[in-house]
């Protein structure tokens, strides 16, 4: 990584590469975490905010960004989550995400696995005729359009034709999805050869397998570690529980679900504002 610059990127693409890169750079990594705690010693109590200047990539402008606590553990500013843009609202990862799908150039028919969010209505904007859905739960058949017109897919059974897209993006979805192998299946499926999936998830660097949260057995959930609950756009009061916290044995999951090619770019940038450790997001072509 060229540390002269205050954003890089890096793709890596095993448990190993990682381990390698972060002992090669962890200096860099320290230094660029320290403006970070300083950021986070701005707030005073539990219940304070703060904001930084930076770019918004999604809004084309500067922009400030918000912080504090929230879906923290109290102590430590969950970076990821936060840095919402006091212009468009999108926090770090999301920002992210509309410009890693720009930054890669992704073009024609793509599928969102999300809807009824503030990420879906900006990417509706820029990519007339991509397809958008949630989960509206078991009693809706694939590809069913609910009254108040939102599309039902199970990443599990997607409705959607064998490559019809030529891209996928699935935001903090698949953990969430007790059998996600199956998911990942589906994903290669609906995408053209050379089709890219763009995905994010909680991810842990220096894991090589999944922490795994919670498993079904004989339909009734078995609870491993505390459950983590995370929003649900469309429903649930409790949100929805999670599964997984991924680690690299994902990357080999996606190649057993039929993409050739499947790694992790790791982002951090200054000027954007996607602050925190590194953002993680795993890609993989088909
Ligand atoms: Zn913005």
């Amino acid at each position: 990584m060229n540390t002269a610059l205050s954003q890089w990127r890096q793709t890596l693409r095993s448990h190993a590469e990682f381990a390698a890169w972060h002992a090669a750079n962890g200096a860099v990594l320290d230094d660029q975490w320290r403006p970070t705690i300083a950021l986070q010693a701005a707030l005073r109590d539990a219940k304070a905010s703060a904001s930084v200047p930076g770019y918004c990539w999604p809004c084309r402008a500067p922009s400030q960004f918000l912080y504090d606590l929230q879906y923290s553990n109290g102590r430590d500013v969950n970076w990821r989550e936060r840095l919402v843009c006091t212009r468009c609202g999108l926090n770090n990862r999301l920002r992210l995400t509309v410009q890693v799908i720009e930054a890669e150039g992704l073009r024609g028919r793509g599928y969102l696995t999300e809807h009824v969010t503030p990420l879906a209505r900006l990417l509706l904007e820029r990519f007339p005729g991509l397809v958008t859905s949630e989960y509206l739960g078991p009693d809706h058949a694939p590809g069913q359009v609910s009254r108040q017109g939102i599309r039902h897919e199970d990443l599990c059974h997607l409705s959607l034709a064998g490559g019809s897209v030529d891209f996928v993006v699935s935001c903090d979805v698949l953990e969430h999805i007790p059998d996600y192998p199956a998911a990942l299946c589906e994903l290669a499926r609906v995408l053209v050869p050379g089709g890219l999936a763009l995905i994010t998830v909680p991810f842990l660097p220096h894991a090589a397998d999944n922490l795994v949260r919670a498993r079904l057995e004989g339909g009734r959930v078995v609870h491993l570690l505390e459950p983590e609950y995370h929003g649900d756009p469309v429903g649930a009061r409790e949100g929805v529980l999670c599964y997984y916290h991924f680690g690299w044995q994902l990357l080999g999951d996606l190649r057993r679900a039929g993409f050739a090619d499947a790694w992790l770019d790791l982002y951090w940038s200054a000027d954007y504002a996607n602050l925190g450790g590194p953002q993680v997001f795993v890609m993989a072509r088909r």
